[in-house]
């Protein structure tokens, strides 16, 4: 069981979560549990050391910001306590999780579980903070990067074999879009391990996308669902058949994007390479890329990258323009995308030919296309982005679709 940090803000909430531990527990399971920091405890301290230094430590940063999601769990384990309930808190490496050494971004490499085994053994209900391990290496705290929290429960779940790894959250479930945005959209009652990564990975902020990729790897059920209400959420599982029938699931979309174009760069082995090295060093994280048919040995190349990286990513190509002799570099900052997701699409056909004539219809110009055999992304102005998520949600009927799916 994860809770994330608003269904743990204040004490009333951090009674309400123990309840539903000690319901499960009640109810004869053993329980895992794993909590964020309160509210906004972390964008609090992550304040307060740049209130300190601009430019923090990483090794001490991770020190800081482990400490958030131990407030957490050790105030539910003594709300347990008072519940009549054997519950006790580990910080992340007491309960076993190694990562490598990548500081305030770091990935679990290994979890050795037998604390956690002997505690649960013991008839105790174990509670572990979210978001952060223990370099394998050097022996620091390390921070799994924003949203670690939900990384660190279903990494938990495979290493435990947990039945289940439930997401308790303020909304309750999965919807077929931002709710924000299409006011009709609905609640999916199940959704496969590698449509919710796309999802994930095209801007749905339910899951962490590292959270989803690991749920996918090591077949792990994930169910999210509300902390507030008893109903059930959305299944995330590995696919099945009933499952295809929806050719497209849902609708995410991203509006903080940016896209740069490099015109004029020469047609010949070694360039793309070069730009993209480059980049790759500055550590941007570089999506969308299209290279149009080369004129007269000179060739365009676009990519869209997350806004708050563009001026990094213009610094780093700077470095390049004498060598590569490129024409121009231009840069959009106005930038987004909408990405329909449905495992039908791998067997219908026509899917993307109703997306364009919907966003056409609705004079949204399309800048780039890309996809993946269950995903059709459209990059467009970020002020399309809100109307094209609307059109294409009623255009697809999802809140139908969702409805007419089976639950098994
Ligand atoms: N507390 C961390 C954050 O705010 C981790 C998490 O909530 O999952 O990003
Ligand atoms: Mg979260």
């Amino acid at each position: 069981m994860k809770f994330g940090g608003s269904s743990v803000a204040d004490a009333d909430k951090i009674r309400n979560v123990a309840q539903r531990i000690a319901a499960a527990r009640e109810l004869g399971d053993d329980v895992v549990a794993v909590v964020s920091a309160r509210g906004k405890t972390t964008d609090g301290l992550v304040q307060l050391a740049h209130e300190i230094s601009d430019r923090p430590d990483p090794r001490e940063m991770d020190m800081l910001l482990s400490t958030g999601e131990r407030i957490s769990c050790a105030l539910v384990a003594m709300a347990l306590h008072d519940l009549g309930h054997q519950a006790v808190s580990f910080t992340g490496s007491q309960a076993g999780i190694f990562t490598d050494s990548a500081h305030t971004k770091a990935r679990i490499v290994e979890i050795r579980a037998e604390r956690l085994h002997d505690a649960i053994t013991e008839g105790h209900i174990v509670l572990v903070a979210g978001f952060q391990g223990m370099s394998l290496d050097e022996k620091n705290v390390t921070t799994l990067g924003r949203g670690g929290s939900d990384t660190t429960a279903v990494a938990l779940a495979a290493a435990v074999n947990a039945d289940v790894c439930e997401i308790y959250t303020d909304v309750t479930g999965v919807f077929t879009a931002d709710p924000r945005i299409v006011p009709g959209a609905v609640k999916l009652t199940r959704i496969s391990h590698e449509e919710m990564l796309e999802m994930a990975a095209m801007g749905s902020k339910v899951l962490a996308l590292r959270s989803v990729e690991f749920a996918r790897n090591y077949d792990v059920p994930l169910h999210v669902r509300s902390s507030f209400v008893l109903d059930e959420g959305t299944w995330i599982t590995k696919e099945t058949p009933e499952m295809e029938q929806a050719i497209v699931s849902g609708i995410a979309h991203k509006s903080d994007e940016a896209k740069i174009t490099i015109t004029g760069v020469a047609d010949q082995p070694g360039v793309a390479a070069t730009i993209f090295t480059v980049l790759a060093d500055a550590l941007i994280n570089v999506d969308t890329i299209i290279q149009n048919m080369g004129i007269d040995g000179r060739a365009d190349l676009s990519f869209t990258l997350p806004l708050d990286e563009l001026g990094r990513a213009q610094d780093a190509l700077a470095t390049i323009q004498d060598q590569l002799k490129f024409s121009s570099l231009t840069a959009d900052d106005q930038i987004g995308k909408v990405t329909l997701v449905g495992a039908g699409m791998k067997s219908n056909p026509g899917i993307a030919a109703k997306m364009f004539r919907v966003l056409s219809e609705n004079g949204i110009n399309i800048l780039m296309i890309d996809t993946s055999t269950i995903r059709i992304t459209v990059v467009i102005h970020r002020d399309d982005v809100a109307r094209a998520v609307q059109a294409l949600h009623d255009a697809f009927a999802l809140e139908v679709q969702a409805a007419s799916r089976v639950n098994v």
